[in-house]
C-alpha cells in the first residue's frame, strides 16, 4: 500500500483520481483549499479509513510522509484563474516548489498536472511535446500559462539538480461528472444552458477548435505516467485527439440534450487559442495509453450528472 498525496483532490479531476487510487488499494491524502473544489466531490470517500482530507493552501509549506504526490492544485477555468491572477501564479509556482521540496525530503515521485496552455495559441498543429509554444507573457491568460510553464521548469530543475523523481503530464481539455456548475468552461456552460433552455453562448464565431477527453481516460493516463517503470519523466500530452469546432460542439450538446436552446454569439475573450489538438504518439509509445471513451458516451454521462445536480439545486 502506498501513501499518496493529491493536491487539488477535491476538484473535478482530483476527486476522480482520489477515488481511483483508493480503489486500487492505496492510502490517499486529499489536500485542498476549496477555492474551486467542493466537499460534495469527495463526501462519499470520507467514510473510507484510507482517505484523509486536509484543508490547506499549497502556497504554504506542508509536511507529510508520502510515497507519491499528484500536484493538481490550481484553478483551471479561465474565469476562476483570472479572478485573482496573482494568487494563480503563486499557486502554480510556490505550490510546485513546496511539493518538490516535500518530494525531495520523502524521496517521493511527484507528478505535475501541466496543461496544453503551455503551447499558448499554437502555431504548430497538432501539438507535440517538443513544440515550445506561442505564449503571451503579459496577457490575461498569462497567470495560468506562465505559472504552469514555470512549474514545468522547476520540475525539470529539481530533477536535474536534486535527482527528484518527476513526471509532467500536459492535460488537454478534460470533461466529465463532478465539474462545478459555476465552472465557466465550455462543457459545463453549454450543457447547463441546454438543459435549462437558455441561449448557448458561443464566444467568437465558434470556428476555434478544442479536443475533449473524458475524465476516466485522463486519470488512467496520469496513473500510468506516475507508475511507468522506464523512468520516463515526460512531458507527455494526455488528451483525446478528436478535434471539433466550438460551433460543432454546441450543436452536439443541443442534439444530445434534445434542447430548444438557440445559439448566440458573444465577444471572444482575449488570447483565446484558435486551434488545439494533442499529438498523443508519445503517450501511446511510452505508456501504451490512448483514450477509450468516445465523445457521445462521455457527454451522456456528463449531461446525466448536470441534470441531477440542477434538479437537486432547484
Ligand atoms: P478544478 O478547479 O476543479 O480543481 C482544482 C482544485 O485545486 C480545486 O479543488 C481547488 O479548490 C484546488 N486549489 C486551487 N488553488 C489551491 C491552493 N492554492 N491550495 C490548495 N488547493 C487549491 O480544476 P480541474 O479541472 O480539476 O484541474 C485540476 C488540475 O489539472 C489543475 O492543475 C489544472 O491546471 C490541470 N488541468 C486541467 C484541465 C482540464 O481540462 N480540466 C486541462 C489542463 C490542465
Ligand atoms: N467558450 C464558449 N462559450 C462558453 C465558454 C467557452 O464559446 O460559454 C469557448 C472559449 O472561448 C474557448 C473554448 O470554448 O474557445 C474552450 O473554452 P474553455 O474555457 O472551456 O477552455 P480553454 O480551452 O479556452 O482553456
Amino acid at each position: 500500500m502506498k501513501r499518496i498525496l493529491v493536491t487539488g483532490g477535491a476538484g473535478f479531476i482530483g476527486c476522480h483520481l482520489c477515488e481511483r487510487l483508493l480503489n486500487e488499494g492505496n492510502e490517499v491524502i486529499c489536500l485542498d483549499n476549496f477555492f474551486t473544489g467542493s466537499k460534495d466531490n469527495i463526501r462519499h470517500l470520507l467514510q473510507n479509513n484510507h482517505f484523509e482530507l486536509v484543508r490547506h493552501d499549497v502556497t504554504k509549506e506542508y509536511y507529510a510522509e508520502v510515497d507519491q504526490i499528484y500536484n493538481l492544485a490550481c484553478p483551471a477555468s479561465p474565469p476562476h484563474y483570472q479572478y485573482n491572477a496573482i494568487k494563480t501564479v503563486k499557486t502554480s509556482v510556490l505550490g510546485v516548489m513546496y511539493m518538490l521540496g516535500l518530494a525531495k525530503r520523502c524521496n517521493a515521485t511527484i507528478l505535475q498536472a501541466s496543461t496544453s496552455e503551455v503551447y499558448g495559441d499554437p502555431k504548430v498543429h497538432p501539438q507535440k511535446e517538443d513544440y515550445w509554444g506561442n505564449v503571451n507573457p503579459i496577457g490575461v491568460r498569462s497567470c495560468y500559462d506562465e505559472g504552469k510553464r514555470c512549474a514545468e521548469t522547476l520540475m525539470m530543475d529539481y530533477h536535474r539538480q536534486n535527482s527528484v523523481n518527476t513526471r509532467i503530464v500536459r492535460i488537454f481539455n478534460t470533461y466529465g461528472p463532478n465539474m462545478a456548475v459555476n465552472d465557466g468552461r465550455v462543457v459545463s456552460n453549454f450543457i447547463i444552458q441546454a438543459l435549462q433552455g437558455k441561449d448557448i453562448t458561443i464566444y467568437g464565431d465558434g470556428s476555434q477548435t478544442r479536443s475533449f477527453c473524458y475524465v476516466s481516460d485522463l486519470v488512467d493516463g496520469m496513473i500510468k505516467m506516475m507508475n511507468n517503470s522506464d523512468n520516463f519523466i515526460g512531458p507527455v500530452n494526455l488528451g483525446n485527439p478528436s478535434e471539433r469546432t466550438i460551433l460543432e460542439f454546441a450543436e452536439l450538446i443541443i442534439k444530445l440534450t434534445n434542447s430548444n436552446s438557440k445559439i448566440v454569439y458573444k465577444p471572444l475573450p482575449k488570447d483565446d487559442p484558435v486551434r488545439r489538438k494533442p499529438d498523443i504518439s508519445l503517450a501511446k509509445e511510452k505508456l501504451g495509453w490512448q483514450p477509450l471513451v468516445d465523445i457521445e458516451t462521455g457527454l451522456r454521462k456528463t449531461i446525466e450528472y448536470f441534470d441531477k445536480k440542477i434538479r437537486e439545486n432547484g
